[in-house]
């Protein structure tokens, strides 16, 4: 006879047999997932071009550690480096005792790739002479020659470089001392070469001259009936301010037999311009003058009959036609 008690009896006995099933299969899945985490652990297979090249635990660490690479370099020379292939990451569940080996992985990848360094090439007249590591080592080579007025000062430069081939570095020292170009000093004397060499032709200067007066030409450089005349006379009232030709330094201010007060402006180590008969001087030896400043006046002294500026320009001692480059 069935009856509603047997029935919710039947029930319950039904219900407790599957809670026990369900229970003992929890049980069990709990039992091998502790196993599983105590015998294994996930870990990436890492390849390289289809080549197996270890594990890695952490694979966003070490994907990040490769990128910082590409893309920064190191603290040292590379720059940053062109990798081509990156390697694949397969999750897969390894007994412990496997280890990662992320050091390695980083080092294949990254020396798979092209390294481009980071350099300054210091350069003379636009050709590579040295390297160095530093944009402050660079600077302090150009620095130093500047310091030191080496003579190629204005041609030594630096440029940047990022280069697949390392250079050899050489330090500031050494290469300030490799570069180096004493500039010749431009000596300052009490006598005046005023030798009767002269030469016709007409070299370069390297230097532009301005009229240091205007006037009238009244004698011309060259041979003449009572002699040999060495500048060029220009004739105008006493007293004219005379300017300088060019920049330079005063090597000679002073009065000098039949040229009477004369100054002589060295232009560089070879140029010099010669101002004679000078009723007046402004400057003394050792002075630096600019292009236009006013030196002298015109005056008759010396082997003068009137007031006349004598101009010289003079070559490595050699009189040259002044007309070749001014007037
Ligand atoms: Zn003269």
């Amino acid at each position: 006879m069935i009856t509603i008690t047997s029935i919710f009896k039947n029930m319950i006995i039904f219900l407790r047999t599957w809670i026990k099933l369900i229970v003992i299969l929890i049980l069990g899945l709990a039992i091998m997932a502790f196993f599983a985490f105590v015998v294994y652990q996930p870990m990436y297979a890492v390849n390289l071009d289809g080549e197996f090249i270890g594990y890695t635990k952490d694979k966003s660490k070490l994907q990040k550690k490769i990128h910082d690479y590409e893309k920064n370099g190191d603290s040292g020379t590379v720059a940053f480096v062109e990798i081509d292939t990156l390697p694949e990451y397969t999750m897969c569940l390894l007994k412990k005792g496997y280890t990662a080996n992320d050091d390695e992985i980083f080092e294949k990848v990254i020396r798979s790739g092209v390294p481009y360094y980071k350099y300054y090439a210091i350069m003379e007249n636009n050709e590579e002479k040295y390297y160095v590591q530093t944009y402050e080592e660079a600077e302090g080579i150009i620095q130093s020659l500047k310091e030191k007025n080496s003579k190629n000062q204005n041609d030594v430069t630096y440029v940047l470089k990022y280069e697949t081939e390392l250079k050899q570095f050489t330090d500031v020292g050494t290469t300030v001392a490799a570069l180096y170009v004493e500039t010749p000093k431009v000596v300052v004397n009490k006598t005046v070469n005023t030798k009767k060499t002269m030469d016709y032709s007409n070299t370069a200067l390297g230097i532009a001259l301005i009229r240091p007066i205007s006037g009238t030409i009244t004698s011309r450089f060259g041979t003449r009936s009572r002699g040999t005349h060495t500048g060029l006379d220009i004739a105008t009232s006493l007293g004219t301010p005379i300017k300088a030709a060019a920049s330079g330094t005063v090597t000679y201010a002073g009065y000098k037999g039949s040229y009477g007060y004369m100054v002589v402006i060295s232009h560089n180590s070879s140029v010099q311009t010669y101002y004679c008969h000078c009723s007046k001087l402004y400057v003394s030896a050792g002075d630096t003058v600019n292009q236009g400043d006013t030196i002298a006046a015109v005056g008759s002294t010396g082997n003068s009959t009137g007031p006349h500026l004598h101009l010289e320009v003079r070559v490595n001692g050699v009189a040259k036609n002044p007309q070749n480059y001014v007037y």
